[in-house]
């Protein structure tokens, strides 16, 4: 881009982040993937000056696709640094062991992604991390969990799949008053909603894989912080671990990346008109999603968001705990379908029963809202007409 003393808005930036290849003299009107393990080097001389200006050396430290997705998702978050991962998993662990230790105790919020919450128990608590679960809709339980060590306090900021809604602020607050960080899962909201460093958060990670790349047709996460200490902690882990995004992910989520605005704006505008469609229907129960005026967190939801079509592209909504007739309703649905995924530009289905929450304790489910009939519906970028009338169709088995 050429450089004029004027700041475009974001969707316009964003269109030309990442662009500049260190070392690099042409300008291809694209990004070309650089599929090499390895960057050739001269003499000694070469070879030194090569690693202590942490130049292009090996492709599991750096590589610049990966570079140019970490400008591009820095810039999105407001934060200083980025790093890309093979997967939101790999970013998710990585920065756990580069951050924590032994001994040091972890608040998580009680509804998070159900393989977060399965790496907690599995791999933190194992190497000696002592964790809570908390309720994040009552800061003041989040206040009481605070030991001396705690070290992390760890939230989404709308919960799968009910969309329950952190007050990343006070989370923020909580977490400095008491010399831990605050990390933020920012998946389900991503940068377009809500920035969650400007809102005290240390660390917030990303799985690229589902509305940032948007096209269901690659694996990578990225976490973003503004302290050097850490991304360098972070940076080196990932190295050892070797949770590195692989070159031509970073690639494809860079080129989805330029799409990203437009097509979130809409999924999101859609999940909020949807939610209210839904919310009319009177074979429907319940509907989750923060845009709703019924929905008991909209104080919350107008504090986070700067609108309510601009939230979230992801719901969920109650039917009759009939299972002969969600299988109806599934089979008469021709735009919405079943897909263990979500963030992609056609609407998909999950049913967290069959899914991330079948491992649940009934009360613990009773807890969170999910019941049988609960379906999850992560919003393309169709026509919301089409979509609308799609489920209502569907949805004149219950009648
Ligand atoms: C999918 C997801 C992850 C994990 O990301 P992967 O890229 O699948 O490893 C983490 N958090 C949330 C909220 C997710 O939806």
């Amino acid at each position: 881009m050429k450089k004029r003393n004027i700041k475009f808005s974001e969707a316009t930036e964003l269109l030309y982040e990442g662009e500049k290849i260190n070392g690099c003299d042409l300008t291809p009107e694209s990004a070309p993937i650089f599929l090499t393990t390895a960057f050739t080097m001269g003499n000694l001389e070469n070879v030194q000056n090569t690693y202590d200006e942490k130049g292009y050396t090996y492709v599991r430290t750096r590589n610049p696709n990966r570079n140019s997705l970490a400008e591009a998702i820095s810039f999105l978050e407001k934060g200083k640094y980025s790093l890309i991962f093979s997967s939101g998993m790999g970013a998710i662990t990585t920065t756990y062991f580069s951050v924590l230790k032994p001994g040091d105790h972890f608040i998580a919020n009680e509804n998070i992604y159900g393989e977060t919450f399965d790496a907690i128990n599995l791999l933190l608590v194992n190497y000696g991390v002592s964790v809570d679960y908390v309720d994040f809709t009552n800061l003041e339980a989040v206040k009481s969990a605070i030991k001396p060590n705690t070290k992390m306090i760890y939230t989404e900021v709308a919960s799968n799949p009910t969309d329950r809604l952190s007050d990343i602020e006070e989370l923020g607050k909580i977490a400095h008053a008491n010399g831990a960080m605050l990390m933020v899962d920012n998946t389900f909201t991503t940068p377009i909603a809500i920035k969650p460093m400007t809102l005290g958060a240390d660390i917030v990670i990303n799985s690229l894989t589902k509305f940032i790349n948007g096209h269901s047709d690659a694996l990578a996460g990225s976490i973003t912080v503004n302290d050097k200490e850490i991304f360098d902690k972070i940076h080196t882990i990932r190295m050892l671990t070797g949770t590195s995004g692989c070159p031509f992910s970073a690639w494809t989520v860079y080129r989805g990346i330029h799409t990203m605005d437009l097509r979130v704006r809409k999924q999101m505008k859609n999940a909020a008109l949807l939610a209210k469609s839904l919310e009319d229907h009177p074979a429907v129960l319940k509907v989750n999603h923060p845009s709703l005026d019924s929905n008991p967190q909209a104080e919350l939801a107008k504090k986070l968001f700067k609108n309510k079509e601009t939230m979230t592209g992801m719901l969920s909504f109650e039917m009759p705990d009939d299972r002969q007739k969600i299988n109806e309703f599934m089979d008469r649905l021709s735009l919405a379908h079943y897909a263990p995924t979500l963030g992609g530009i056609r609407t998909t289905l999950s049913h967290p029963l069959h899914s991330s929450h079948h491992h649940v304790p009934k009360e613990d489910l009773d807890k969170m809202g999910i019941s049988y009939g609960l379906m999850r519906i992560s919003v393309g970028i169709e026509d919301i007409e089409d979509l609308i009338s799609d489920f209502n169709y569907a949805l004149e088995v219950f009648q």
